[in-house]
């Protein structure tokens, strides 16, 4: 199938006389005839459902329709982007193990990794995305468990060389985990160029209607634990909460990760999302195909107006000619990136503060990536506890504006933008 026909099929094929959209399983907990049966599944023996707090079958054909576009072998929901990339690195990396990642990346998952997994007694080291190779070759450890970025960074907008940074994860016996979020299966499928790990927050284009939160995890399924099996004991040597089993034998290369992080981590934290919320992902999901062209169409033509415009002093989108990462862009995402765009105005900062306070389409939200047209100053929100100088080195300066174009009518966003110019 190709993405289109996906969106809407992959995941789930009705039987004669069963529903045509997916079914809410709305239960906590699922009957069975004996006590055997029900063992089998606590043993990891039969698949199936027990109790929803691990795995839901509405959430199940959510993920499978997820890890076919993505063209991974294995996918689970999670309640957020954020739990989604806490059990990517957590289901692989435990206290006294380190991680390489893009430095560059959405400031949610910078804390979670900086602060609270530092806590945790796992160890970060960030290395700048466009970094030479001596550093990056610098940046691994004998402890060092995987490599982690985006591939459009969520808001400095930088493209992720990933065939780059997946061959410096496997000669180092590790793998390469990539956040898709912003370029989405339909820009991107990271796994075709050497990722093993795909997580997304669901909350931005998958869903697209800003109408709930939650991510996914999607397993390539061609990663070796075994052949790198004194790095990953949690794969590759018996778990005594499973009588034994070991996930890289049991589960095989297509398997072992998801299962695993199902079996322990979900059990354990509880991050699923509810099946009513994984129902309207895949309402978002079957029209993807059709909203993230408009999306890039859109962002294309406003990136475009905005560099022309004399109050205008800088743009930043990956899909602009002259743009830092044009030509990488072009690579990974020849059909657009995405609809995130971020400038400043000559004015800077008070400039951007009454610029925005004339806007009339495009609304202020702490969100991107969805239908709806908005806008953020991450210095006077988001950010707002940092000083000017402290802005500047985390590259989001007092007078940075993130825009994500909607899929309105862009005529009426650029006379949005006119008229709050003017
Ligand atoms: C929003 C976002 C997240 C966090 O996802 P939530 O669903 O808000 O928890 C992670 N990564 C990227 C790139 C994001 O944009």
């Amino acid at each position: 199938m190709e993405r289109e026909t996906m969106c809407i099929q992959a995941g789930y094929s009705p039987k004669n006389g069963e529903s045509r959209m997916i079914p809410i399983i709305q239960s906590t907990t699922f009957k069975y005839d004996t006590s055997e049966d029900m063992g089998k599944l606590f043993d990891l023996e039969a698949s199936g459902y027990f109790y929803t707090r691990l795995q839901n079958p509405t959430n199940d054909m959510v993920a499978a329709k997820l890890a076919a576009l993505e063209g991974g072998t294995a996918g689970m929901l999670t309640s957020s982007g954020q739990a989604a990339n806490f059990f990517s690195v957590f289901n692989i990396a435990t206290c006294g193990d380190h991680i390489v990642s893009a430095s560059t990346i959405y400031g949610g998952t910078f804390n979670l990794f900086n602060v609270t997994m530092r806590k945790m007694g796992i160890e970060f080291t960030f290395v700048d995305p466009d970094c030479s190779d001596e550093e990056l070759e610098k940046a691994f450890r004998p402890n060092t468990k995987a490599v982690f970025g985006e591939t459009i960074a969520n808001p400095a907008l930088v493209v992720f060389d990933i065939e780059r940074f997946a061959k410096a994860a496997h000669a180092h016996g590790v793998p390469l985990i990539v956040d898709n979020t912003f370029a989405t299966p339909i820009n991107c499928r990271p796994i075709e160029w050497g990722a093993d790990i795909v997580t997304h927050s669901t909350t931005k284009y998958l869903d697209g209607h800003d109408a709930t939160v939650g991510g996914a995890i999607i397993d390539g399924g061609k990663f070796d634990w075994m052949a790198h099996a004194d790095k990953f004991p949690g794969l590759t040597t018996p778990d005594a909460s499973y009588h034994g089993i070991t996930y890289a034998e049991k589960f095989g290369l297509g398997g072992a990760f998801i299962t695993k992080c199902t079996a322990q981590l979900m059990r354990d934290f509880g991050s699923i999302q509810a099946p009513m919320n994984a129902f309207l992902l895949n309402l978002g999901i079957e029209s993807l195909a059709v909203r993230v062209p408009r999306h890039c169409e859109n962002a294309q033509k406003v990136a475009g107006y905005l560099s022309g415009h004399d109050k205008v002093a800088w743009v930043t989108y990956p899909g602009l000619p002259g743009d830092k990462y044009y030509e990488r862009a072009k690579k990974y995402m020849p059909n657009g990136t995405c609809g995130v765009i971020s400038f400043g105005l000559k004015g800077g900062r008070s400039a951007a503060e009454a610029f925005m306070k004339k806007l009339k389409v495009a609304m202020i939200a702490t969100h991107v990536a969805d239908a709806h047209t908005c806008i953020l100053h991450p210095a006077n929100s988001t950010h707002r506890q940092l000083t000017d100088e402290e802005l500047i080195a985390g590259g989001v300066g007092p007078d940075l504006i993130r825009l994500s174009v909607g899929i309105e009518n862009v005529n009426d966003i650029i006379a949005d933008i006119e008229q709050a110019l003017a």
